[in-house]
């Protein structure tokens, strides 16, 4: 009895800080953890990257196919950012069409490499005939900042999608902060 009480208690939490959509990490869980591993990098001086991706002209989607079909879209994408990471990486719902991926203690190259294998397999894959292009922003800290905080982290990854969108989309766009 108490054995079903505590696995009870386990889904219980599990829905209470997760996308219902997606099945991804809700914003208000996102917004915790970021604020925790900023806080680890710093007082351990490790490294973290944020990524933030946006679905290139989704909107385009919701107006030929449906809100549903857009729906869909958006469960797959959550899969593939599932399925490409790691245990211990934080891949959550942003918010809307927007998703944010947590790499804790990852080299800037490995990073990198993962946003890169993000955008490909979405570029290559076909959602019931759809094909979309997704922008990302990557914000890495070196950890050696001690005033760096996780707004500085979010503005970051918010220029750095900026920028990705700017340059032509169905991009990576990269800002660092490190001790030069
Ligand atoms: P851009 O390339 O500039 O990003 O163009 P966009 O059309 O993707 O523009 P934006 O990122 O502003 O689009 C947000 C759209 O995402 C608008 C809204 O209809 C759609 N959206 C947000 N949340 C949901 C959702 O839960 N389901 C569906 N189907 N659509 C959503
Ligand atoms: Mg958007
Ligand atoms: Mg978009």
């Amino acid at each position: 009895m108490l054995y079903c009480v505590a696995i009870e208690n386990a889904r219980l939490y599990q829905e209470s800080i997760t996308d219902g959509l997606t099945g991804l990490f809700h914003h208000k869980y996102f917004m915790a953890r970021l604020k925790a591993e900023v806080d680890r990098a710093r007082r351990y001086k490790i490294p973290l990257t944020l990524i933030m991706i946006d679905i290139d002209f989704f909107k385009k989607v919701n107006d030929t196919c449906g809100h549903p079909a857009g729906d869909k879209v958006l469960k797959e994408i959550a899969d593939i950012l599932k399925e490409k990471t790691r245990l211990g990486d934080i891949v959550a719902r942003y918010v809307g069409e927007e998703f944010a991926v947590i790499l804790p203690y990852i080299s800037y190259k490995s990073a990198l490499i993962v946003s890169e294998r993000f955008r490909k397999v979405i570029e290559e894959k076909r959602f019931d005939e759809i094909k979309l292009t997704i922008s990302a922003g990557l914000g890495f800290f070196d950890g050696t900042d001690a005033s760096f905080d996780s707004e500085m982290m979010l503005e970051l990854v918010d220029r750095a999608l900026y920028k990705a969108k700017n340059n032509g989309r169905n991009r990576v766009e990269v800002l660092r902060h490190c001790e030069q």
